[in-house]
């Protein structure tokens, strides 16, 4: 583990009617998000059993795969790469072209975005662990189909099992539909702590990709990795 694990802060999180089950994130103009509680919304996929003893296993299986239409046309099977045991994992949409090719995630131009926001949080990119949703790259980058998504579910929910980090955070609309389950806007999605399971929280924010075409969201995505960087008692490093 190369995370120091902080004493843990006094819980904000209080719990509000079963009704709205997540913790809103009310957004301020001072780039400091107060924090109001919420309970989980459930442990939406807890009751599945990992299939794989470890990440190998898993990966060895992933390399092989022909559930989807996918496997047809993928370069390489991109599972993903980080600390086994990471307290935050990132989880984006699928391999471009770069990633296809070098059988990495997020090494291109979104990549290196990527990268310096996870260096901004004060950690190194091996401290982390980043997955996609889907493991091979869809033609032309087109979006993730449901059937695609389903087919290498296993994977990631091995994954997000196996490595038991304590946050998830989603990059882009279309990881967090997936992993939530929850067919709604970005900007209903972030904002919010949603829950995966006992252990694991969520949140969401802009895809670095989105970020390059917009550098303006850079400002939103950063509220969104303090906020991260708050629950798990990070410090930004210092210049
Ligand atoms: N975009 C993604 O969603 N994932 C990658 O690995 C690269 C670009």
């Amino acid at each position: 583990m190369y995370l120091p694990r902080p004493v843990p802060a006094p819980s904000v999180e209080t719990p509000e009617p079963a009704a709205k089950p997540e913790k809103t994130i009310p957004k301020s103009d001072d780039g400091v998000m107060p924090l109001t509680a919420l309970p989980p919304e459930g442990d939406l996929f807890a009751e599945k059993p990992g299939t794989w003893p470890d990440l190998a296993a898993c990966e060895a299986d992933a390399a092989g795969c022909t559930k989807c239409e996918l496997s047809r046309t993928r370069n390489s099977v991109v599972f993903g790469e980080g600390a086994p045991d990471a307290r935050l994992m990132f989880i984006g949409e699928a391999p471009g072209a770069d990633e296809d090719a070098q059988g990495r995630p997020f090494v291109g131009r979104a990549g290196k975005l990527l990268d310096k926001m996870i260096a901004a949080m004060g950690l190194a990119r091996g401290e982390v662990y980043i997955a996609n949703i889907l493991k091979c790259r869809p033609p032309g980058n087109r979006d993730p189909l449901p059937a695609e998504a389903a087919a290498c579910r296993p994977y990631l929910e091995a994954q997000i099992n196996l490595i038991a980090p304590e946050f998830i955070c989603c990059l882009g609309r279309h990881a967090a539909i997936r992993l939530l389950g929850r067919d709604e806007p970005i900007s209903r999605l972030r904002g919010a702590i949603h829950r995966y399971n006992e252990r694991t929280r969520v949140i969401v924010t802009y895809h670095p990709a989105y970020c390059l075409r917009n550098p303006d969201s850079k400002r939103d995505v950063w509220q969104d990795l303090q906020v991260v960087m708050g629950e798990l008692g990070l410090e930004p490093p210092r210049r």
